[in-house]
């Protein structure tokens, strides 16, 4: 006889707040500054949960060095991946049977498959749930904010993006769905030479703290292009990241900590 299994177990899950994680396009540390921000507040003592929206490039589990052997299927639900520092983790690398096959998914489908991630997996009682968003501002962003009523976006740029046109695409996105702006993290700020020991601006001087001021948003972090972070994120320990202790890393969490805990 064929099992049913059933979904309908929305309460067991006790989300205390939503942090989803924005940029204007692909490739400027979205998910890296995903898995810093959720690392960051595991390592102030919350407990906390990562779901990879971005579906199409989902690249949560390697940083983090999670694999599918821990997902299950229960009768309560779809069980989390946990990472060394009790991460839970959610992501459809983590559900695939070849990870490395795209996947072409249309909107909707998109849009259903992170909601089951939200509803359909057990959670349990997390302080913070951090969402890594599909990449951009456009329709398929807009769906995954329609679909979870998030608490606050933390937007990601770097220096060669026109910043005041992602800043006001996400507030503008943001007062649509009623949404606060934690802050903004910009990536890739600069290069800090490890023979001169000082900052070099490779793409120029970066106007982010202008166009934030103009908006009154506060600006989260300036991060570096940093080696040890691409090494850390090769080898999936992100995790390691945040104990080294750099000024740069220090200011983020003090930052991101002070700026969530408004929301
Ligand atoms: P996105 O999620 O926006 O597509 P990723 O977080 O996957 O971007 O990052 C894209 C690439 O850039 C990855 O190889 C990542 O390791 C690297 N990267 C991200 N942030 C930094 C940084 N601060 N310094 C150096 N490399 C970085």
């Amino acid at each position: 006889m064929e099992q049913v299994i059933n979904f309908d177990f929305k309460n067991k899950n006790k989300i205390k707040k939503i942090v989803a994680v924005m940029s204007g396009k692909g490739g400027v540390g979205k998910s890296t500054v995903t898995g810093l921000v959720a690392t960051t507040l595991r390592n102030a003592g919350h407990s906390v949960g990562i779901l990879d929206a971005d579906i199409t490039g989902p690249s949560i589990p390697k940083l983090f060095g999670v694999n599918k052997k821990k997902v299950f299927q229960t009768e309560e639900g779809l069980t989390t991946a946990e990472t060394v520092t009790g991460i839970k983790v959610m992501s459809l690398n983590l559900l695939l049977e070849n990870e490395d096959e795209p996947v072409i998914w249309r909107g909707p489908m998109l849009g259903s498959t992170v909601q089951q991630f939200h509803d359909d997996v057990v959670w349990g009682e997390l302080d913070y749930l951090v969402i890594d968003l599909p990449p951009g501002t456009s329709d398929v962003t807009l769906t995954v904010l329609q679909q979870i009523k998030v608490d606050g976006i933390i937007v990601v740029s770097t220096p060669q993006d026109l910043v005041q046109l992602i800043v006001n695409k996400s507030i503008i996105m943001a007062n649509r769905l009623e949404t606060p702006i934690i802050g903004l993290v910009e990536n890739m700020s600069y290069f800090m030479c490890d023979k001169c020991e000082e900052k070099h601006f490779l793409f120029g001087e970066s106007h982010v703290k202008k166009v934030l001021d103009e908006y009154q948003l506060p600006l989260i972090a300036e991060l570096p292009i940093d080696k040890t972070l691409v090494s850390l994120a090769d080898e999936g320990r992100i995790e390691l990241y945040p104990s080294t202790n750099l000024t740069f890393r220090d200011e983020f969490g003090k930052n991101l900590l002070s700026e969530i805990e408004k929301i």
